[in-house]
């Protein structure tokens, strides 16, 4: 594992701004009043982060042998005070919030993945423990990961519903934490984008994981669950079907392209993060679903091999990327049906590997 002497953690929300943007011009102040409040929000979350210096990796040593997590859920108690009060302790058990209940689980689930399937212990390799807020502010309509715990909130009932129902939010978020304490993907344009895939490839790998899926069985989509009733859609994003997660009156479009052909220029979010993340996304459902069985095993490990091999740079781009995959799938499975799939998954999506 690399240690990272500057890394700068980034404030990354599920739901990116310009979907808020899009909810907040809605006529009606049943839908508009919550998101504005969100975007508010996480506005002043993007400045304050940027003036705060992170320092590195606590120094917390757990033997090799003892791994297990360390998780402590916070309730936040609708106000905008982090962390909130303690309400359930590593061992402790179930209590009557069903929020706090899956909070718990879900950071558990994907310390498993990490620790069962890549040796990894923890977050930043180390033991890093792991804290949550839940109903986090009123109406509040994201979760997001802050450079050291997660935040949920509890959704307006409008459009969202409350952050911790689909797992692999809760993976997406704290993957956000491996990448910033690995190759710290730069949040902008393309390396910003990678960023967003290995937390959604990982997110989903965690739901799969948990749920004991094939790649056949997955949904492979991302916030499954999360999305009201009222509205036109499945979840936020698709890694099957980048594109088609939800058409919706008042959430807009989903904006995402399968492909380089369809990459979409932009300086909104972040020079497009959210949305280009469609291309390496369904990549790497090409990859997985080509090579069958579960996931976390092939295709899995080599994403986890590249985004922790030390090679990949915090300015990479989708072309670097998909060559790291390429040797990552040479090393670990010599020249067989791993390296075809791999090759054969980014030529579909038009990503150079050469
Ligand atoms: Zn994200």
């Amino acid at each position: 594992m690399t240690t990272n002497g500057g890394f700068e953690p980034v404030f990354c929300t599920i739901i990116p701004p310009h979907v808020l943007d899009k909810v907040a011009q809605a006529d009606d102040p049943v839908l508009a009043g919550p998101a504005r409040r969100t975007l508010e929000h996480d506005a002043y979350q993007r400045t304050h982060r940027r003036l705060t210096t992170v320092l590195g990796a606590p120094a917390v040593a757990a033997s090799l042998a003892d791994e297990k997590p360390l998780r402590s859920i916070y309730d936040a108690e609708h106000r905008q005070s982090l962390p909130g009060t303690l309400v359930r302790s590593e061992g402790s058990d179930p209590g009557q919030d069903a929020t706090v209940n899956r909070a718990y689980a879900g950071l558990g689930a994907t310390f498993d993945l990490f620790l069962k399937v890549y040796g990894r212990n923890s977050i930043n390799g180390e033991g890093l423990p792991l804290d949550a807020t839940v109903h986090f502010d009123e109406d509040y309509g994201n979760a997001f990961w802050n450079g050291e715990q997660m935040v949920f909130g509890d959704g307006d009932g409008e459009i969202f519903l409350d952050f911790t129902l689909p797992i692999d939010v809760i993976g997406h978020e704290l993957t956000h934490g491996v990448t910033q304490y690995t190759a710290n993907l730069t949040y902008f344009g393309q390396p910003g984008a990678l960023n967003e895939s290995m937390s959604d490839v990982f997110g989903s790998l965690i739901k799969q994981y948990s749920l004991g899926q094939s790649a056949d069985q997955a949904d492979w989509l991302i916030g499954a669950g999360l999305l009201a009733p009222r509205v036109t859609g499945v979840a936020l994003r698709s890694m099957k079907a980048p594109g088609t997660a939800y058409d919706d009156d008042v959430l807009g479009k989903d904006p995402q392209p399968a492909t380089m052909d369809d990459y979409v220029r932009t300086g909104r979010d972040n020079g497009g993060v959210h949305i280009n993340s469609g291309i390496p996304n369904h990549a790497f459902y090409l990859a997985a679903t080509t090579l069958g069985g579960s996931a976390w095993e092939k295709a899995g490990q080599i994403w986890y091999d590249v985004l922790t091999g030390g090679e990949l740079y915090a300015q990479a781009s989708f072309a670097d990327f998909a060559r790291l995959t390429v040797a990552a799938a040479r090393d670990r499975f010599n020249d067989g049906e791993e390296l075809q799939a791999v090759l054969k998954a980014w030529e579909q999506v038009g990503v150079p590997t050469r």
